[in-house]
């Protein structure tokens, strides 16, 4: 897959956040990341500063197939987004604990997402936002970006600072990988 979208977990971040939210396989987890964004020579790289994660009474409701997350949790974390000058883009990150490897975003996921960063445009100036997926043990990632009016999900990959951390993308087979435009 060629693609130039990059997100950067800090040493033992991702091992922490899998081991988290995929400890109990019989319920969706959902996390928040807070992240800085900078171009590099073409390349897009979401370096990971904050993880977030709620507790079980940040949840409406959780089932093995779904999860419905309240608004205090993420309008919490948005507001701290704001206001702090070392983070600007939010990452969300939810599992599907019934799917061993290959995982993708559900036409639900999407929807939720797209409408999400339609918020997120239409409120706030220079908010980034992407989307991370795991299964048990492959993950997808998603940033999203605004060209033209039209909202376009771009592949990103994920990088972790020492190798046994890294797990496989399930996008790692498609050939549409594209280049950030954002
Ligand atoms: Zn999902």
């Amino acid at each position: 897959m060629k693609t130039s979208c990059v997100i950067k977990f800090r040493n033992g971040d991702l091992r922490l956040l899998r081991e988290r939210l995929l400890e109990d396989l019989s319920h969706e987890y959902f996390a928040i990341l807070l992240g800085k964004r900078r171009n590099i020579g073409g390349k897009t790289i979401i370096t990971i500063h904050d993880i977030k994660i709620p507790g079980n009474r940040d949840y409406n409701g959780q089932s093995v197939a779904s999860l419905n997350i309240k608004k205090g949790f993420v309008h919490q974390a948005l507001g701290e987004l704001t206001n702090r000058s070392d983070v600007d883009t939010m990452i969300d990150v939810h599992t599907h604990p019934f799917s061993r490897k290959h995982v993708g975003f559900s036409g639900v996921d999407d929807g939720d997402e797209k409408r999400f960063f339609r918020f997120l445009k239409e409120k706030f100036d220079n908010i980034h936002y992407a989307s991370i997926v795991f299964s048990q043990g492959e993950y997808s990632a998603i940033l999203w970006s605004l060209k033209k009016r039209q909202i376009l999900p771009e592949k990103a990959v994920i990088k972790t600072q020492i190798s046994s951390e890294q797990i496989l993308s399930s996008d790692r087979l498609t050939k549409r990988g594209q280049k950030c435009v954002s």
